[in-house]
């Protein structure tokens, strides 16, 4: 189940805006540009509207070219080469990789939900602060270590 940042303050802004929806679209516009100058170069964010960043290890997900959230596809290519791309390194296995290092392996063995595609193309801040999508899960819990630690074990048989 996907935790929403849900307060009462959110679903009035979220109310507030759905009743005034051009306010609502230039709010999204003016704070997209933003996150162009700050998730472009950082992240090489396309602009889903629903950032998922922080499961993938803050490797964008969204630059695969089919758009998984859920990954790898299973058509990666020897040496972690792109199905569609051969010359690309595949991003999942970049995400992969990212999180094996920072320890995040268990965010990958959750179920990242169906993306919302109405969002593509808004603000994924403003989405947040108006309670449309998931928090960041920005830190590692002991839970999640102690998990992270299994889905390594398993991982590790399974490629032996
Ligand atoms: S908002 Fe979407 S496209 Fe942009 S960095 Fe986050 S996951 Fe990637």
């Amino acid at each position: 189940m996907t935790e929403h940042a849900s307060t009462r303050s959110s679903q009035r802004l979220d109310d507030f805006l759905r009743a005034r929806p051009s306010l609502g679209r230039r709010a999204s516009s003016f704070i997209l540009v933003l996150e162009n100058v700050i998730k472009v170069p950082l992240f090489k964010c396309q602009r889903c509207g629903e950032c998922v960043l922080s499961r993938t290890a803050f490797v964008c997900s969204q630059r695969c070219p089919k758009r998984l959230r859920n990954g790898a596809c299973g058509g990666t290519r020897p040496g972690g080469f792109c199905e569609v791309y051969p010359e690309r390194r595949c991003i999942w296995n970049a995400i992969y990789s990212r999180a094996r290092a920072l320890g995040r392996l268990a965010f990958l063995a959750q179920i990242t939900p169906a993306h919302q595609w109405d969002l593509e193309r808004t603000a994924a801040w403003l989405n947040l602060v108006r309670g449309r999508i998931e928090r960041p899960h920005l830190g590692v819990s002991r839970n999640v270590s102690e998990r992270d630690r299994k889905v390594a074990e398993r991982a590790g048989r399974e490629i032996r």
